[in-house]
């Protein structure tokens, strides 16, 4: 999946490393082989000019409807389970609400029962994302459908994009992944250790004409779409349900929206 920008440095040596307009040379090529690094897409391929998806929290009830959604997740792409939670590779995973919306100054909009259920977080593929800006390898870069990719074959693992992450929704690996995948899916790469990783939006999936994985295990309590069509469902969804995002404060953007309250399906 491209050039790994340290083999790249020791090919050419630290003479390249000069500047060019504020960009170094190496910043020039690896910004270039970013793009390249796309799943290409197939006949029928899912495309959106600004990819977005909507949880209904209503719809989620029971413990296993939330397991059902992460599993489907961990198994098609090979997540490890290390066994402790400070070493845990998270893509799509479960928090209390105090904890996903700090900021929310308007809990009475909600029902109680609401405020007690976990929200299913993941990465908001953010329309201004502070981790690509700060990534000094372009590992980590915007796709011109909004969704913000991680390579991990060009991370060096500085983690200076966890720093700039203001949702937490990326992981390290502090160990070799590898022996900690159980049934590993042959048709997803596995990782290594010293890299950072995160949701992708199911972007092989997309690539396939396949909705992500979370969406499809969800049951209908999960929907994803293109947010710029006014005639998606995420759209419509939003247009008639009340729905709150992540720290929208921060000027992120963030495209993952929980919907509270509201429409016919208000419980
Ligand atoms: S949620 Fe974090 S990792 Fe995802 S795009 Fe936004 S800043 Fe980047
Ligand atoms: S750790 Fe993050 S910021 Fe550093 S190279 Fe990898 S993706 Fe980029
Ligand atoms: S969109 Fe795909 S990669 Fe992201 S949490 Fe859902 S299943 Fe995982």
């Amino acid at each position: 999946m491209g050039i790994d920008r340290r083999e790249f440095l020791k090919i050419v040596g630290a003479s390249a490393v000069f500047a060019l307009g504020g960009m170094t040379i190496v910043d020039a090529i690896m910004n270039d082989n970013a793009e390249a690094a796309q799943y290409t897409p197939e006949p029928g391929a899912l495309v959106a000019k600004q990819w977005a998806m909507v949880i209904d929290v209503r719809k989620f009830k029971t413990e296993e409807d939330y397991k059902r959604v992460i599993n489907a997740c961990n198994s098609i792409h090979n997540i490890p389970d290390f066994g402790e939670s400070k070493d845990e590779v998270k893509w799509i995973w479960t928090d209390t609400f105090e904890h996903a919306f700090p900021e929310q100054q308007e809990p009475e909009l909600m029902q109680e029962s609401l405020k007690e259920l976990p929200f299913l977080l993941l990465c908001n593929h953010c329309k201004n994302p502070p981790c690509v800006r700060v990534c000094p390898t372009k590992a980590t870069f915007k796709r011109s459908d909004g969704i913000v990719m991680q390579d991990m074959h060009r991370c060096i693992g500085c983690r200076f994009c966890m720093a700039a992450c203001p949702y937490g929704s990326r992981s390290f690996n502090w160990k070799d992944p590898r022996p900690h995948i159980k049934n590993e899916n042959p048709d997803y790469p596995t990782r290594t250790k010293g890299v950072v990783e995160k949701c992708t939006f199911c972007v092989e999936r997309l690539a396939k004409g396949l909705m992500p994985a979370c969406v499809e295990a969800s049951n209908g309590a999960i929907l994803f779409g293109d947010i710029t069509d006014p005639n998606s469902e995420v759209r419509k969804a939003l247009s008639s349900n009340y729905a709150i995002r992540r720290k929208p404060e921060l000027g992120t953007g963030p495209n993952i929206y929980y919907i509270i309250g509201g429409g016919s399906d208000n419980a």
